[in-house]
């Protein structure tokens, strides 16, 4: 047996590094190209961007204000910009992705503004954590709580039900603040619990979400919803500003169509969050292999024994140990059994004696 081959990734090299790493969905591109005919207004004025605005009202129940930017750091810097002054600050988990992965643009779109980094529990904040940041200082020489962020499905992959998520917009409300939501994974959290997406944002007390698009299987751009249409004033002149405005806006709102059509967004999120189901019960099958958290959404979450981690990057396969050092694989939409059955064999390869020996 040729042991080089077997123990090679293959294209499982990047399939699990990211659900960035996964093409766009079929449903995506063909509305992609079917956009591409004719002559549209630009900057967002043609009736197909309008159409997706108002299938994004239908599908949260709400007539919210909609608008469309290139990836997910200009969705969450611009929307709580919008929301703070620069004397404000912003509670967040410790392990946000405004916080760890923004390269301060947040700071920077604010003019400012502070984070506030929350301890958390599986990626999530508490009520109580706000409480008492919000309480910790009320003086003129800290800067003045004003939006809460949360992101759904966190960054450990764990899920905020509806209950979680009003209890804390309760506790931020009560305080004055507002509650920022980064989507990026919000159609994997609406999948995993079989809400409505309007429980799991303006229901449960979201005024603003950054709605995920490139992860869900779009092949760019993510949506920035606001439920109270006060706090999106001249946020288009924020947009255009921060070079955000697309002039071919149709190819940025088309995709959503598709995603959106027939619920494709929900069956195929459902599809990654299985994926990870399945890969999560393979992986902890082996010696040794624990959930770090439990995997409730499309990543996997793993306290993988040295052996078992340098094995796999030995064969190649790509994966990241950033958060409290446990091992993270994400699912996407592209995700297939079979990919995740391989993985599985090839952590399971660590464990045989003949490479033991080696
Ligand atoms: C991927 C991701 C984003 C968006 O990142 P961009 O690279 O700026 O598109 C935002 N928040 C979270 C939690 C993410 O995982």
């Amino acid at each position: 047996m040729d042991r080089t081959v077997s123990a090679s990734a293959g294209d499982l090299a990047f399939q699990f590094a990211s659900d960035n790493t996964a093409g766009a969905c079929p449903e995506a591109l063909s509305a992609l190209i079917d956009v591409n005919a004719g002559w549209l207004p630009s900057y967002g004025a043609d009736e197909l961007t309008h159409r997706v605005c108002d299938r994004l009202r239908e599908v949260f129940e709400r007539d919210c204000d909609v608008y469309f930017v290139f990836n997910g750091t200009a969705a969450n810097a611009l929307s709580l910009a919008a929301l703070c002054r620069s004397y404000h600050s912003v509670i967040c988990a410790d392990c946000a992705h405004v916080e760890t992965d923004e390269c301060g643009a947040p700071e920077f779109f604010s003019n400012g503004t502070k984070l506030l980094r929350a301890a958390t529990t599986q990626g999530k904040l508490s009520p109580a954590e706000v409480g008492r940041l919000v309480t910790l200082r009320s003086d003129i020489h800290y800067p003045r709580p004003r939006v809460v962020s949360v992101t759904q499905a966190s960054e450990l992959g764990t899920v905020y039900s509806a209950d979680e998520l009003t209890a804390i917009s309760r506790a931020a409300h009560a305080a004055g603040l507002h509650l920022h939501m980064d989507g990026a994974r919000f159609a994997n959290a609406v999948a995993a619990g079989g809400w409505r997406p309007a429980d799991l944002s303006w229901r449960a007390g979201v005024d603003v979400l950054c709605l995920g698009g490139t992860k869900m299987g779009l092949p760019l751009g993510e949506a920035v919803v606001f439920f109270d249409r006060e706090l999106s004033r001249e946020f288009a002149w924020r947009c255009k500003q921060a070079g955000q405005l697309a002039s071919k806006m149709r190819f940025l709102a088309a995709p959503w169509l598709g995603m959106l059509e027939d619920d494709v967004w929900l069956t195929r999120a459902d599809h990654a969050n299985r994926m990870a189901r399945r890969l999560a019960a393979g992986l902890t099958g082996l010696p040794g292999v624990t959930l770090h958290v439990p995997c409730e959404a499309n990543g996997v979450f793993v306290n993988l024994p040295t052996g078992v981690a340098n094995h796999l990057r030995a064969a190649g396969v790509h994966f990241y140990t950033f958060i409290g050092g446990a091992a993270r694989f994400m699912c996407s939409w592209a995700t297939e059994k079979d990919a995740v059955d391989r993985l599985v064999a090839l952590a399971a390869g660590a464990f045989e004696p003949e490479r033991k020996l080696r």
